[in-house]
C-alpha cells in the first residue's frame, strides 16, 4: 500500500510513519510543513529507506496537494497535520483555524477530486483517516465516558477547530461519498513528544530539577494512551474501519494531572537519583481558562470492530518514556532550542 501521511514529522505522525514503514512494509509519503512542533530527527530510522519519502508543504496549499496526490497516487491518507497545543490556541487561535479547519477542508477537496478519478477497483479500498481528539466532546462529570455518539461541546480554540474539522470530514462522506473514517483519541504520551506538553515538560524539568508547574489544584483527569498503541489503532482503522464511522481510542488509564506529575517525580528519582525528592518541585499555577475537568473514553467499539487494544499499562509506558528521555538528551535539547523548526530554518536561510 502507498499511504500519504500528513503531519508525519510530529509526535504521533512520526510514530505512524515508523510503524507503517518498518512493521507493515507500506510505502509512505510524509507531507509536513515543519512548524516548531515538527522534528525530522524523529524519522532517522526510516529516512534513508526507499519506501519513505518526505515533502515539505502546507496542507492549506491546494495546488501543492493536487500535485502530491497526482505524483504519489496514494491508496489511503492518514491525516494528522494540525496545530495541537491548547495553550497556544488560547494565545493565538489563527493558525488553529487555518491548519485544522481550512487545511482539513483543502485535503478533503483534494482527496475528493482524486477519488473521483480513481478506477472502481482502487476506489473500493481507498480510505481517508481523519485523526482527531476526545477534546471535541468537552468536559465530563465524575462517572461518565465519551462514546462515539456523545454530542460535541468543545471548550478551547484547539478543540473547536478539531470539532469543525470532524464535521467537515463526516459531511464529505455523507454528501460526496468520500470514504472518510474519524478517530477520536485521548491524550497520548511516549517518546519523541515535543517538550511543551505535560508529560515531556514534567520529565525534562524533573531531570533538570526545575519547578514542575501544575494547573489549578491538579485534579483534572485525562485518559492516557501510549503513542505506539495509538499508531497501531490507526493502522487497524485503515483495514477494518467502516467508512462514515467514528472510533474512540483510549488507554483505560484515567489519572489526575497531579497523579501523573507525582508518578514522574518518583520514576525520575529512581532512574536518576540525586539529592532530594523531586515531588518538592511541584508548583501549582493559575488554572488554564476553559480547562476541562475530566476526559474518559469508552473504546469498546474499537475493541469490538477493529480487534484493537492497547498493549501497555500506563505505569509501564511512563517508566519506558522517562527512560527514553534520559537516554535521548541530544534529541530534546535540540528540539527545545528550535533548531528543527522548519519555518525558522527557512527564515534563517533567507536572511
Ligand atoms: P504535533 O503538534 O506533534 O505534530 C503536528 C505536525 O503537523 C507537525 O509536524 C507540524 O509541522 C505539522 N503541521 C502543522 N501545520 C501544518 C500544515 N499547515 N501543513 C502541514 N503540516 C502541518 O501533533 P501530535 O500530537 O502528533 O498530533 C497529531 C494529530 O493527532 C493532531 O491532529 C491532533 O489533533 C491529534 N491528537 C493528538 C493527541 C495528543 O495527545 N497529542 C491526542 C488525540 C489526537
Amino acid at each position: 500500500m502507498r499511504i500519504l501521511v500528513t503531519g508525519g514529522a510530529g509526535f504521533i505522525g512520526s510514530a505512524v510513519c515508523r510503524r507503517l514503514v518498518l512493521q507493515t512494509g507500506a510505502a509512505v509519503i510524509n507531507i509536513d510543513k515543519l512548524t516548531y512542533a515538527a522534528n525530522l530527527a524523529s524519522l532517522a530510522s526510516i529516512e534513508q529507506l526507499e519506501t519513505y519519502a518526505f515533502l515539505q508543504s502546507d496542507i492549506c496549499h491546494r495546488a501543492a496537494m493536487d500535485l502530491a496526490f497526482a505524483d504519489y497516487e496514494p491508496d489511503a491518507i492518514i491525516h494528522l497535520a494540525a496545530e495541537s497545543h491548547v495553550d497556544r490556541s488560547i494565545n493565538g487561535p489563527d493558525a488553529f483555524v487555518n491548519t485544522n479547519v481550512v487545511g482539513t477542508y483543502t485535503l478533503l477537496e483534494t482527496a475528493r477530486a482524486y477519488y473521483e478519478r480513481l478506477p472502481a477497483s482502487r476506489r473500493k479500498h481507498f480510505r481517508f483517516i481523519h485523526v482527531s481528539t476526545d477534546e471535541v466532546y468537552g468536559s465530563l462529570g465524575p462517572d461518565d465516558l465519551f462514546r462515539e455518539d456523545t454530542p460535541y461541546r468543545p471548550s478551547s480554540p484547539y478543540s473547536a477547530s478539531k470539532a469543525a474539522a470532524d464535521h467537515l470530514a463526516l459531511a464529505w462522506f455523507r454528501t460526496y461519498g468520500l470514504p472518510v473514517i474519524v478517530s477520536n483519541c485521548s491524550n497520548n504520551y511516549g517518546p519523541y513528544q515535543f517538550p511543551e506538553k505535560l508529560i515531556p515538560l514534567t520529565i525534562l524539568n524533573a531531570i533538570d530539577r526545575k519547578p514542575l508547574p501544575v494547573y489549578g489544584d491538579g485534579r483534572n483527569i485525562r485518559d492516557w494512551l501510549h503513542v505506539d498503541d495509538h499508531a497501531a489503532g490507526l493502522i487497524r482503522l485503515l483495514h477494518e474501519g467502516r467508512p462514515g464511522e467514528k472510533y474512540n481510542f483510549g488507554g483505560d488509564a484515567q489519572r489526575s494531572n497531579l497523579e501523573v506529575v507525582t508518578r514522574i517525580c518518583d520514576v525520575v528519582d529512581r532512574l536518576s537519583p540525586g539529592a532530594g525528592c523531586r515531588r518538592s518541585l511541584i508548583t501549582f499555577v493559575p488554572d488554564r481558562p476553559g480547562h476541562d475537568a475530566r476526559y474518559a473514553i469508552d473504546a469498546s467499539k474499537a475493541h469490538r470492530e477493529l480487534g484493537w487494544k492497547p498493549i501497555r499499562t500506563f505505569e509501564h509506558g511512563l517508566f519506558e518514556t522517562v527512560g527514553w528521555y534520559l537516554k535521548n538528551r541530544a534529541w530534546w535539547e535540540r528540539a527545545r532550542s528550535g533548531v528543527y523548526d522548519g519555518s525558522r530554518l527557512g527564515l534563517l536561510a533567507a536572511q
